[in-house]
C-alpha cells in the first residue's frame, strides 16, 4: 500500500518538491508528519520528484570543480557506494549516490575528492 511518496522519485538536481517536519498534536520532536512543499507550480502528470541528499541542485564551481571534474567524481561515488544507493537519475550534475554520505564524506566536501583521487 503506502502512500503517495512511493511515486516521488529522487534526483540531484531539479528536484521540485522539498519535505518539511510538521507537528499536530505530537509532543514527541521524533515523530514528525512530513510535508511536501512544492518548489514551482507541478503541471499535471508531471513526475514529483525530490533529492534525498541536498535541498539545493549542485554547483560544481562551489566547490572548486569543473562540470566534468563534477562528472568524474559523481561518477566514482557511483561506482564505490552500496548499490541500493547507486544514483541514475540521469541530470546533468547527478552526485552519483541518493543519500547524503557521513558529514565531510561526500566527494564535493573532500579537498582530496577532486579529479578521482
Ligand atoms: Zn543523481
Amino acid at each position: 500500500m503506502g502512500n503517495w511518496t512511493r511515486f516521488a522519485n529522487h534526483v540531484c538536481q531539479g528536484f521540485n518538491v522539498v519535505p518539511r517536519p510538521v507537528y499536530v498534536d505530537e509532543g514527541d520532536v521524533s515523530r514528525p508528519l512530513w510535508v511536501y512543499f512544492a518548489l514551482r507550480d507541478i503541471h499535471p502528470g508531471e513526475e514529483i520528484t525530490i533529492s534525498y541528499s541536498s535541498e539545493h541542485d549542485p554547483v560544481p564551481r562551489d566547490f572548486g570543480y569543473s562540470v566534468q571534474e563534477w562528472k568524474d567524481a559523481a561518477n566514482k561515488a557511483r561506482a564505490e557506494a552500496p548499490r541500493g544507493h547507486r544514483c541514475y537519475c540521469g541530470k546533468a550534475l547527478c552526485r552519483g549516490t541518493m543519500f547524503n554520505a557521513p558529514p565531510g564524506e561526500a566527494f564535493w566536501e573532500k579537498s582530496d575528492g577532486r579529479r578521482g583521487g
